[in-house]
């Protein structure tokens, strides 16, 4: 069966824009259908002190289960040499599962939604560009609500390349 996900992919550090583009079509080999969002330049969040990040988010088709995806995207950044040294830190790539059809998974390994994705407007901003719609049943709102609900200062550090 085809699954429907959207993944947030960021950088901040190395040439961040080449590396997501690079990165993005590594998911072509797993993936009958990708679709990106714009760039954005986005400001750091929850540990301030380093570079702004380069966000969009990404719609496949794909008949991988959710673990097998899972598995695919770490083995695609430890190919760009990601390094988990601080929290919430600077990294070369991260890929962050944020929906998997309407599935509802709550375990440390994977969390989906993705636990924080109705509070990031890196998240929302990029996401309400690709399905403005898009209803989310854990918080019985649409993508275009939940975002609706950030601050002027979150949406500010959400800036379109
Ligand atoms: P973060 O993305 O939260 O800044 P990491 O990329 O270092 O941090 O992820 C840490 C762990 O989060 C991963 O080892 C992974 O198992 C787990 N994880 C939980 N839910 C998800 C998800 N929806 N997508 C990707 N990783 C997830
Ligand atoms: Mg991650």
């Amino acid at each position: 069966m085809m699954h429907n996900v959207y993944i947030s992919i960021g950088s901040n550090l190395g040439d961040s824009l080449t590396t997501i583009k690079s990165a993005i079509s590594q998911l072509k080999s797993f993936c009958s259908e990708v679709k990106v969002s714009s760039f954005y330049r986005t400001k750091p969040v929850l540990y301030l002190d380093q570079a702004d990040f380069i966000n969009a988010m990404i719609y496949i088709q794909t008949k991988l289960e959710p673990y097998e995806l899972l598995a695919k995207l770490q083995e695609i950044e430890l190919l760009y040499k990601r390094q988990r040294i601080i929290r919430y830190g600077p990294r070369t790539l991260d890929l962050d599962i944020i929906l998997f059809d309407d599935l509802i998974i709550t375990e440390d390994k994977l969390c989906i939604p993705h636990a924080r994705m109705h509070e990031r407007a890196f998240v929302l901003v990029p996401l309400c560009e690709l399905n403005a719609n898009l209803y989310i049943s854990k918080y019985q709102k649409n993508v275009t609500e939940l975002k609706n609900m950030l601050s002027y200062n979150e949406l500010a550090g959400v800036i379109k390349l």
